[in-house]
């Protein structure tokens, strides 16, 4: 039976990142997976998770019981109300039930698996281009049909509005939509209100389900708020939803799988239903989620202190990263590089998508070390003060070659 397995389609991000540990080059540069890096280009542990965590270790009480199917109910709670923000009125009128996920990615496919099995949606829709693992986690939940809605304008180097909404206008009645909360992966390119708000017209007439993808609140902006608004003008708008919320890049803890998924429904009265079939999924995938994270995140937003303390992390994360997108937009256009380089500074979150050609991507990785998706897409956080320099010259030769 073995010997008729099919090598599987390599997952790119982790085949670059592969590329970059095994170069021996003195200068090289990981541009690839999606994690924060200081200005050392080391990973960073957040002080006010490294103090919760030191609390935790001394505090003999806690054990290492299950946790219950659905989670940490405390730390849900907390990340809901992050993300609708506390005073929302979902949140009064008893509308809003969160379970604990194994991260982000495992909130996304608790979703697909209750939209295919429970609710019966057979067809979604997601972003051209968009976040690698959507459709994974769609095609391996049974969704039958795996669509696109046109995003990325190439020409413009921003969002694609109108072919957003025709696609969208065109999508059949109920299906799936999945929309990036913000900081929109790939491309950095987020709606604005006034394009969220047409978005959230046709998705009404088309009666389509939003399923928004919230992995970076607070690292996009610096700003919970505002990183959250257009879940939250979803929400207002009365529309049944889901969202899955990752703490991995705004708390840094991606190896702990920490995640939330939050649903939004008209009849309260459907909750407890709602919620005994969510267990049933878990129940028979991973039985229950891992605690750690729970703890540490629930603990930051029910502190006050801790609160502003990992906010001011947030700053320093969010704030790092766009000294470096000013740094290289300034460096290119210095160097008389081919192109407009603004979308550079224009596009927020993480990732840049440079508008480097798959083949130009790979000159940078053969040539200079420098590696990166061949998409174009960089994590702006690879990018230090040590090595702006270098990646912009690089940049430069890659386009002038
Ligand atoms: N969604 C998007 C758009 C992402 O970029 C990521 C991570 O890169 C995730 C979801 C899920 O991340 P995780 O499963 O690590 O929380």
């Amino acid at each position: 039976r073995f010997a008729e397995v099919q090598q599987g389609a390599p997952i790119e991000v982790f085949a670059v990142s592969k590329a970059f540990s095994d170069s021996t080059h003195q200068k090289k540069v990981n541009l690839s997976v999606g994690a924060y890096r200081t200005d050392e280009g080391k990973p960073w542990v957040l002080p006010v998770v490294r103090k919760v965590e030191v609390e935790l270790a001394a505090d003999t009480s806690l054990n290492h019981e299950y946790l219950p199917i659905l989670g940490f109910d405390a730390f849900s709670t907390a990340a809901a109300k992050m993300l609708l923000g506390a005073s929302h009125p979902v949140i009064a009128e008893g509308k809003v039930t969160a379970v604990q996920t194994l991260s982000g990615t495992g909130g996304l496919r608790i979703a697909a698996d209750f939209l295919g099995h429970v609710l019966k949606y057979n067809t979604v829709y997601y972003s051209t281009p968009t976040w690698g693992n959507h459709r994974l986690i769609f095609l391996q939940a049974g969704f039958s049909e795996i669509c696109q809605y046109r995003y990325w304008d190439a020409e413009s180097r921003g969002l694609d509005i109108n072919g957003m909404i025709e696609d969208l206008s065109k999508a059949p009645e109920n299906s799936v939509i999945i929309l990036h909360a913000c900081a929109h992966n790939p491309t950095g390119v987020d709606p604005t209100q006034d394009q969220w708000k047409r978005i959230a017209d046709v998705v009404e007439e088309r009666k389509l389900f939003p399923l928004f993808d919230s992995a970076y609140q607070g690292f996009a902006s610096g700003d919970l708020d505002s990183d959250a608004w257009a879940v939250r003008y979803f929400a207002s708008r009365g529309f049944e939803m889901m969202s899955s919320q990752s703490f991995s890049k705004n708390f840094g803890l991606y190896n702990e799988r920490i995640g939330n998924l939050v649903v939004v429904v008209k009849d309260p009265s459907c909750i407890t239903a709602t919620r005994s079939q969510l267990t049933l999924l878990v129940r028979g995938s991973y039985s229950n989620p891992p605690c750690h994270g729970a703890r540490i995140v629930s603990r930051v937003l029910s502190d006050p202190v801790l609160f502003e303390e990992w906010k001011g992390c947030i700053k320093t994360m969010s704030g790092r990263i766009i000294e470096m997108r000013k740094g290289l937009r300034e460096r290119l256009e210095k160097l008389g590089t081919p192109g407009t380089w603004d979308h550079i500074t224009a596009q927020i979150g993480m990732f840049s998508f440079t508008g480097l050609s798959a083949k130009q991507s790979k000159y940078l990785g053969e040539k200079y070390h420098i590696f990166l998706l061949s998409s174009g897409r960089i994590n702006m956080c690879g990018i230090t003060t040590g090595n702006i320099d270098y990646v912009a010259e690089a940049i430069n030769d890659a386009v002038c070659n």
